[in-house]
This record gives C-alpha cells, structure tokens and sequence, in this order.
C-alpha cells in the first residue's frame, strides 16, 4: 500500500482515517518535488495538484473521506478501526488492564476490559474512545458502499 500523506489543508481528514485505522501522515508540503516517491498526497491545494495528488474539493470531512474511498477503494479493506494512535499515526499495542490502572478515569476502567497504548506517547486508547468519533464517519462510507451495490 502506498504512504498517504495529508498537508495542513486536509489535517481533519488524517485524523479521521487514523480513527478508521488507515495510517495517514500530516506533513507540510508546498511544492511537488516534496512529496515522496510512492506516496499519494490528499490535499485542497490546486497549485500541487499531480498524478499524486488527490485534489478535495469540498471542505467538509465526511465528503472528503467519501471521495478518498472512491478514488482508493482498495483502502476500504483496511478499515480496522481503534488500531492506530490519532495523535501519532503509531499502531496501538495490547496492554493488560492491571496496567492502566491510575492512568485512565475510574469510570473507564470499570467500564472495559481491553485497553491499547501508543507505543510513541503513551497515550491510553479504549474501544469507546475511538467508537464515539467514528459514528459518522462510518455511515459515510456505508452510503459510499450502498451507492456502489
Ligand atoms: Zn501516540
């Protein structure tokens, strides 16, 4: 799979797909030559526009993320949501639940059995943390998926 990379003009969506569990980095890019090779940039920046580039015309995340899954359908398949850090892009590790102990609400603790941790910031993830963004998101691409069948 190629590296996708968002500039500063699409950051929400970076995020989103990292919610989704697509890794996606955020890396400022004013010309062509600063994207890699082997790597698709999704910006709103006509100036960069390029065979590499995915040009999104429209400002809201969910239409942006409708488009991405058009134009890269195979990232459907990857979708593996609660599996990647939102801050780092890092992929979470398992971590026993004796571990968080201290280090998450006590309401969060009681509440689930299955914790993960970015093995960069150390972040504590749950599947509610993921799960409450990603509601909408989710019935985006279902609408992408329903319109294709
Ligand atoms: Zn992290």
């Amino acid at each position: 799979m190629k590296k996708l990379i968002a500039d500063k003009t699409v950051g929400k969506l970076a995020k989103w797909l990292r919610i989704l569990g697509i890794p996606c980095e955020m890396q400022e890019i004013k010309s062509l030559k600063e994207i890699p090779k082997e790597a698709i940039l999704f910006t709103r920046s006509r100036r960069i526009a390029s065979s590499q580039t995915i040009l999104l015309e429209s400002d809201k995340v969910e239409e942006q993320l409708k488009f991405v899954f058009e134009k890269l359908p195979e990232l459907k398949g990857q979708i593996k949501p609660f599996s990647l850090c939102l801050r780092c892009n890092q992929k979470l590790e398992p971590v026993s639940k004796e571990e968080v102990f201290g280090l998450v609400p006590d309401y969060i603790y009681e509440t689930f059995g299955y914790f993960k941790r970015c093995p960069l910031c150390g972040r504590i993830y749950w599947p509610g943390s993921h799960q409450k963004r990603m509601s909408s998101a989710l019935k985006s691409i279902l609408a992408v998926k329903e319109a294709q069948e």
